[in-house]
């Protein structure tokens, strides 16, 4: 693993009608593999889905989130990925141990373990209401399938680029992720060039590896178009979930069902799903999380 540590930048033209941003999160979704345990196709899927949500976060401002989930019906049963404005990324597979044949090209095959089915995104800008929006999905390679929810639910022309290089003792070597827009307004040649230039563009998966920074991804898919970085921020696998917010849904479950798992399973576990932390209680927890009380002073760990 290289030195660099994960970040993304998002920069825009001085017209501001192309605006790209890039993405390396090689550590973020090793960090992933490591929570979840995933297999190789489960970890490249994850990890493109992570990045995917951490790109989308580079458009929110604080406080907004944005979800990114996908959902086929192939064997990896669905990821699911969060990201807010400040680079903070979680998120996890329905089943993570989906490793599949390598794709004749020798790539793992996210696409067959996605299968097909829809990508849902969903912003939440911090109005009433979240907007959702979705599209077919069409490939299950993630990617593809972001670009084309960009065209149809924002109107907005997208490449997008996503990628995870797995080494042979499942660790996760190099990851990140690009995404090149033509605004309203943009000229029509620029769209020309870009798309041209996305032709010949090495993937993300080798720009990654041989060290490329964010900046430089950028520079290699709008070559001669200049532009300049309007934010920066740090990317890391961060969870939300702590032990107050657990001991409040367990509080909604009531104090019998509380009861009747205590006597079945000799303790109450709870799995976070997003990082994977396990949160236990015994039997003299239950009158403190039925009292909203917190007891003996525990804090969750970040
Ligand atoms: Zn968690």
């Amino acid at each position: 693993m290289g030195a660099m540590q994960d970040y993304w930048i998002r920069s825009v033209t001085e017209d501001g009608t192309v605006r790209a941003m890039a993405a390396v999160t090689t550590r973020t979704v090793e960090q992933a593999r490591r929570r979840h345990a995933t297999a190789p196709t489960a970890t490249a899927a994850l990890g493109r889905t992570l990045t995917a949500a951490g790109l989308l976060g580079t458009i929110l401002k604080l406080g907004q989130t944005v979800m990114v989930r996908v959902l086929g019906d192939g064997p990896l049963g669905g990821a699911l990925a969060m990201s807010d404005a400040t680079g903070a990324v979680r998120g996890y597979v329905v089943n993570p141990d989906v490793h599949l044949p390598l794709t004749p090209m020798g790539k793992l095959d996210v696409g067959g373990a996605v299968g097909r089915g829809t990508l849902h995104v969903t912003l939440d800008l911090g109005m009433r209401y979240p907007y959702h929006g979705s599209v077919p999905l069409v490939s299950g390679e993630i990617g593809e399938d972001l670009a084309a929810y960009l065209v149809t639910s924002h109107q907005i022309p997208s490449l997008v680029a996503l990628g995870v290089l797995v080494s042979p003792d499942e660790r996760v070597l190099a990851a990140g992720g690009l995404i090149v827009q033509v605004m309203p307004g943009g000229d029509e040649s620029v769209t020309d060039y870009l798309e041209a230039r996305a032709r010949v563009l090495p993937t993300v998966t080798s720009m990654v590896s041989s060290g490329r920074t964010p900046e430089e991804m950028v520079q290699a898919a709008l070559g001669d178009v200049r532009s300049q970085v309007v934010e920066r921020a740090p990317v890391r696998f961060r969870c939300g979930c702590t032990v107050g917010k657990v001991r409040g849904v367990l509080a909604s479950l009531g104090e019998d069902e509380m009861d009747d798992i205590i006597r079945e399973q000799g303790q109450i576990e709870v799995r976070c799903n997003f990082c994977g932390k396990r949160y236990t209680f015994e039997d003299d927890d239950i009158p403190s999380i039925v009292g909203g009380r917190s007891t003996n002073g525990e804090r969750s760990p970040s």
